[in-house]
């Protein structure tokens, strides 16, 4: 028998359906991506899989989910004033900030972008490091503050090992960063000691952390429910307010503290293969053409660096089984791989949403293709389909979270593009998290923009006040 609330899922999680000429190639179609598409009862088991995950990673078993310690035990409590720093590493620009805090919140903010040369990613992290401390000193002084104690947040958005608020250490460098001498050593550690060679400030490095935490921190001086942080850009990942009882791994000395703020790692979910009966064979493909195969399972269904190239591979395995744009020559540009950016899937997605055919129109045009009606449809139809399979996970995911947490009301603080300039993501959102958790529960969700920056210096400021209560 289905329950009333299994029947509200089934019907909120239909997409718009596919209206062509031709019935057969409809019918072809639908079920050529039938399997991008979750029922009810598949959208129950990844939650199912989801919560068994969280709960191995944080009792130190297996797990794909790497529940990470920030040793973040609290947010701010308004008493924090005057000036901090964060450098923001990882993210699409490498910046310096200067945030000024009056009773806890941002009164002021400098921020300089810095370029980083590809010949430093890549090589010896000496350079590298010996950079960002240039960096670091070039914006201090010029803001005349080089005789000035400065707490620094590290934003270090790369998966590591944290021993404590400020060790960090580096599993694997991503993205377009390889200094193989870096792995395994401490990011605080090589910026310090490439601070203290330059001698040239007074900089104090306190914290260490990913954007996903800085949005936390950052989202509850704007709410003060903020219990979740989460990313949707370039990557996807979470965050959360975990009750402190529930943590097993904490290495340094415990000090009654009540909740810490755990790191999910969720871009990792199903590497173990725990989230195989969901994989299509355009995952299959978008996993092939990614620069590292075989991981970040989740984040290739969802975040921006791939939701294009699912889009991409669907439209391109659709016209060679001469499905789509069959009056058309094979545009060899949809063929290459990461030719089809998720900016634009939100451009057709707008399209969708306003019954118009403009940008699908535009955005093929550039391809070389001249689509007739259906191409149109079916071009749509798969952006709406790639992109609500990625609203849906997330939302099944966010939902476990709130029910984990368990609070009357909960603040779910968002950053990044995709998020950001999707024109459908909110919304549906909104509606399948509250569909998916416990009947009743309160929930928002809030755009914190700038974690990464912000939230970094925000977090030097908890982790001044930590410290001058332990002296
Ligand atoms: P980062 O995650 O690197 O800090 P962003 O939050 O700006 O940076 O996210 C960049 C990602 O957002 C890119 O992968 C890009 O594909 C995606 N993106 C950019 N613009 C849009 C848009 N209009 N719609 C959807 N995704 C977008
Ligand atoms: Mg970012």
């Amino acid at each position: 028998m289905v329950v009333p609330a299994e029947h509200a899922l089934h019907e909120a999680i239909q997409v718009s359906p596919l209206i062509l000429s031709d019935d057969v190639k409809r019918q072809k179609i639908e079920n050529r991506v039938a399997k991008m598409r979750f029922s009810a009862a598949i959208a129950r088991k990844i939650q199912d899989v989801f919560i068994s995950e969280m709960n191995k990673g944080i009792h130190q078993q297996p797990s794909s989910l790497q529940m990470e310690n920030t040793y973040i035990p609290e947010l701010l409590d308004g008493t924090e004033e005057g000036l901090y720093l964060a450098l923001d590493l990882g993210g699409t620009n490498f910046r310096v900030l200067l945030l000024e805090l009056a009773h806890g919140a941002p009164i002021r903010q400098e921020v300089k972008r810095y370029y980083i040369g590809s010949e430093l990613r890549v090589g010896s992290a000496i350079p590298l490091f010996d950079y960002l401390a240039e960096c670091v000193s070039d914006f201090v002084i010029s803001q005349g503050l080089q005789d000035v104690e400065l707490p620094l947040g590290f934003t270090f958005s790369f998966p590591m090992i944290q021993h404590s608020l400020d060790v960090g250490v580096l599993v694997t460098w991503t993205k377009t960063f390889n200094c193989p001498d870096a792995v395994n050593k401490d990011a605080v550690r090589l910026l310090r000691e490439a601070l203290d060679r330059r001698g040239d400030t007074k900089v104090k490095v306190l914290a260490v952390l990913n954007d996903t935490t800085g949005t936390l921190v950052q989202g509850s001086t704007l709410d003060h429910n903020t219990a979740i942080g989460l990313i949707l850009g370039t990557g996807s990942n979470a965050c959360y307010l975990e009750r402190a009882d529930r943590v097993e791994h904490w290495e340094t000395e415990r000090h009654g503290e009540r909740e810490v703020i755990i790191d999910i790692e969720w871009g990792a979910f199903g590497d173990n293969g725990v989230l195989d009966f969901i994989k299509t064979d355009f995952d299959r493909e978008n996993d092939a053409n990614s620069l590292i195969v075989n991981s970040f399972t989740f984040e290739k269904y969802i975040a921006g660096k791939y939701l294009g190239e699912v889009v991409r591979v669907i439209l391109a395995k659709l016209t060679k089984e001469r499905l789509l744009f069959v009056g058309d020559s094979t545009s060899d540009s949809l063929l290459t791989p990461g030719n089809l950016t998720t900016d634009l899937v939100s451009h057709i997605e707008q399209d969708s949403l306003d019954g118009g055919d403009s940008n699908t129109k535009e955005i093929l045009g550039k391809f070389g293709i001249i689509p007739d009606e259906d191409d149109i449809r079916i071009v749509q139809y798969v952006c709406e389909v790639a992109s609500n399979r990625a609203a849906l996970l997330v939302s099944i995911c966010l939902a476990s979270l709130l029910d984990r947490i368990d609070k009357e009301q909960v603040t779910i603080a968002v950053d990044g593009s995709l998020y950001k300039h999707h024109p459908r993501l909110e919304g549906w959102m909104k509606q399948y998290i509250s569909l998916l958790c416990t009947p009743g529960r309160k929930f928002k969700l809030i755009h914190a923009e700038d974690g990464s920056g912000k939230g970094a210096a925000l977090v030097s400021a908890i982790a001044q006040r930590l410290k001058k209560r332990l002296q």
